[in-house]
């Protein structure tokens, strides 16, 4: 297991699956695409529509693409902390 990075902040949030444990499975906030209280990752960085996430489960990093653009309102659902880039 990796420590948790150093720009890990519990302020910076988002919603999206982990590639690695998958923890989300049977959970009825994230199957319904809330923002559970259980199940979010570390928003370490954002460059863009990319994200780059850590697991507070796992501890796995990666890199989101969320093809979101500049919709900001998609935004707001995925990640909360961090307002996107204008
Ligand atoms: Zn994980
Ligand atoms: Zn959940």
């Amino acid at each position: 297991m990796l420590p948790l990075d150093p720009q890990a902040d519990v302020g910076r949030r988002a919603w999206v699956a982990c590639p690695n444990c998958d923890d989300r499975q049977g959970c009825d906030p994230c199957a319904e695409g809330r923002s559970c209280s259980a199940h979010w990752r570390y928003l370490l960085s954002n460059t863009g529509s990319l994200l780059h996430l850590q697991c507070p489960s796992c501890t796995h990093t990666w890199t989101h693409e969320t093809h979101f653009g500049a919709t900001r309102s998609r935004w707001e659902r995925v990640i909360s902390g961090l307002r996107p880039p204008r």
